[in-house]
C-alpha cells in the first residue's frame, strides 16, 4: 500500500491525541516529534519536514485549538490541511492549448516508466474524447520505438515513427505536421531517457523544447527511488523547466517520500500517479484525497469515481430486477465479482474506504487468491447448479471441489456465503417494496 508505514505511524500518534480530553503544549510537541520521525522515515526531504512541523506546531498550539472541545481532532485537521498544501492543495490539470493541437513532451530517466506512462496518458485522454497521437523520439534505447507502438496499439492510439536514424527534433516536427494534417488534437512526444541526468540528454531535450515549443513538459519519475526522484525533478526543472510531474510505481513498496517532497522542493505539481503496470493504472493526483488516505480517512470520492467508470447501467438494472424477483444466481454473483475486480485490486479498493487504510488492512485477509478460488468453484458448477444451488448435494460438492482444485470445505463455505448474500438481498428488496418502512431503496 502507498504510504503504509507512514500512515500507520501517523494514525498511532493521532489515536493517542484523540484519547486525551485536554491537550497541553507538551502533548502537541510530543506528537509533532513523532510526526517528524515518521516523515523522515518515509524518506521525506528533511527541509520539507522541518518546515512542515513548524507550520503545524505554530497553528496547533494556538489557544483556540488547545481550548477547543476536541483538541485532538483539531490537530489532525491541521495536519490534514498542511499535508494537502504540501502536495499542492488542489488537482493540477493538463493545460490544454486553446489552439489545438496541444503538444505534451514526456521526459525522464530510463526505467522511470516514461514509455508506459505515455501510453497510459494517451489512453486516458482518448477516453476523455480527445484524439491523441504519439511520437516515438527515443532513438537510443533498443526496442523503445517498438514498445511505444505496442502500448499505442493496446490503447488504440496511433504512433508516429521514423525509425532511429533521424534526429529527435526532426522526428518531432514531422510528427506534429502529421498530427495536424490528421486532426489529432493532443500530441504526446516520448523522448529518450538516460540512466543518469547528463548534459547531452538535457541538450537534446532543450533542442526539442526550443523547436517544438510544447504546451506541457511532464517529467516521469519513479517514486520507488525516493529522494533520488526528488533530485532528478529538481535537476530537470532547473535545466529544462518542467510543468508537472508524473509519479510512477506508487503501487509498489514505496515509502512515499517523493510524493510528499516533490512539490515543495521544485514548486511543480504532481499531475498524475502511476499505480501499476496495466495501461489503465494511471490516476489524476488529488492532494486532498492523498492526505486523507495517509491519515486513514479514506478516499470515498476516488472510490465512487472508479465505480462509476466501471458501472454498466444496463447490467445494474437487470441485477435490480433479479434481486426483486429473487432470481439472483451464481452467474450473477460471478458477474458482480468481475465488475468489482475491474475497479482494481481488492486491497486498492479497500484502501479508499475510511478506516481501512494502514494498519487495519494488515490484519485483514485480503487474499486475492481467495477470489480466484471462488471463480473456479462457480465455473465448475453446471448451469443448473448455478441457477438452483439447492440441488448441490454431497456428491456434487465433491465433484465441484475436485473440478476447481479446491476442497469440499471451500465449496461449502462459498455456498453458505452465497445463501447469506441472497437472504440479505431479499431483505433489501423487501424494504424497497412500496409501503414498507424504510423503503428508500427504489
Ligand atoms: P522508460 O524506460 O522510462 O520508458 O520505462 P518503461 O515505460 O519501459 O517502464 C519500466 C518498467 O516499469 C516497466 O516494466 C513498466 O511496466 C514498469 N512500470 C511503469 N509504470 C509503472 C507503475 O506505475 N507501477 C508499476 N508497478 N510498474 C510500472
Amino acid at each position: 500500500m502507498v504510504f503504509e508505514g507512514l500512515a500507520e505511524k501517523l494514525q498511532d500518534t493521532f489515536k493517542k491525541l484523540k484519547n486525551k480530553g485536554k491537550l497541553t503544549e507538551k502533548d502537541v510537541a510530543e506528537a509533532m516529534r513523532e510526526v517528524r520521525l515518521a516523515l523522515l522515515e518515509a524518506d521525506v526531504n528533511f527541509k520539507v519536514v522541518k518546515d512542515f512541523i513548524n507550520k503545524v506546531k505554530e497553528r496547533a498550539v494556538g489557544i483556540e485549538v488547545l481550548e477547543s472541545l476536541t483538541p485532538g481532532q483539531q490537530v489532525i485537521k491541521i495536519v490534514n490541511e498542511e499535508l494537502t498544501e504540501l502536495m499542492g492543495t488542489s488537482q493540477s490539470k493538463i493545460n490544454f492549448s486553446s489552439k489545438p493541437p496541444t503538444i505534451i513532451m514526456l521526459v525522464g530517466l530510463q526505467g522511470a516508466g516514461k514509455t508506459t506512462t505515455t501510453g497510459k496518458l494517451a489512453g486516458m485522454l482518448k477516453k476523455q474524447g480527445k484524439r491523441p497521437l504519439l511520437i516515438a523520439c527515443d532513438i537510443y534505447r533498443p526496442a523503445a520505438i517498438k514498445q511505444l507502438q505496442v502500448v499505442g496499439e493496446k490503447v488504440g492510439v496511433p504512433v508516429f515513427t521514423m525509425g532511429d536514424k533521424q534526429s529527435p527534433v526532426d522526428i518531432s516536427k514531422a510528427g506534429i505536421d502529421h498530427g495536424m494534417s490528421h486532426g489529432n488534437d493532443v500530441i504526446l512526444i516520448d523522448t529518450a531517457g538516460r540512466l543518469h541526468v547528463d548534459e547531452e540528454l538535457m541538450d537534446e531535450l532543450k533542442d526539442i523544447k526550443n523547436d517544438v515549443k510544447p504546451h506541457e513538459i511532464l517529467l516521469v519519475v519513479d517514486s520507488m527511488t525516493g529522494q533520488d526522484a526528488v533530485n532528478v525533478a529538481e535537476h530537470f526543472n532547473e535545466k529544462l523547466g518542467i510543468d508537472g510531474v508524473i509519479l510512477t510505481k506508487l503501487d509498489g513498496d514505496t515509502r512515499g517520500g517523493a510524493a510528499l517532497s516533490v512539490r515543495a522542493v521544485t514548486n511543480k505539481p504532481i499531475k498524475f500517479t502511476g499505480l501499476g503496470e496495466k495501461l489503465d493504472d494511471l490516476e489524476p493526483f488529488y492532494p486532498d484525497r492523498m492526505a486523507s488516505r495517509i491519515l486513514g480517512m479514506g478516499d470515498m470520492l476516488s472510490l465512487i469515481e472508479k465505480a462509476q467508470a466501471n458501472f454498466d447501467a444496463k447490467k445494474a438494472k437487470e441485477l435490480e430486477n433479479k434481486i426483486k424477483t429473487q432470481q439472483f444466481t451464481f452467474d450473477d454473483f460471478l458477474d458482480q465479482l468481475e465488475q468489482v475486480q475491474k475497479m482494481g485490486s481488492l486491497s486498492q479498493i479497500l484502501e479508499m474506504i475510511p478506516g481501512m487504510g494502514g494498519k487495519q488492512l494488515k490484519g485483514m485477509d485480503v487474499d486475492e487468491k481467495e477470489l480466484v478460488y471462488v471463480k473456479a468453484i462457480i465455473q465448475s458448477m453446471t448451469k443448473n447448479e448455478r441457477h438452483d444451488p439447492s440441488i448441490i448435494n454431497g456428491s456434487r460438492r465433491k465433484r465441484i471441489a475436485s473440478g476447481s482444485g479446491t476442497s469440499v470445505q471451500q465449496v461449502n463455505k462459498l455456498l453458505k456465503q452465497f445463501e447469506q448474500t441472497r437472504k440479505m438481498m431479499k431483505q433489501f428488496a423487501d424494504m424497497a417494496k412500496p409501503g414498507k418502512k424504510g423503503g428508500k431503496f427504489k
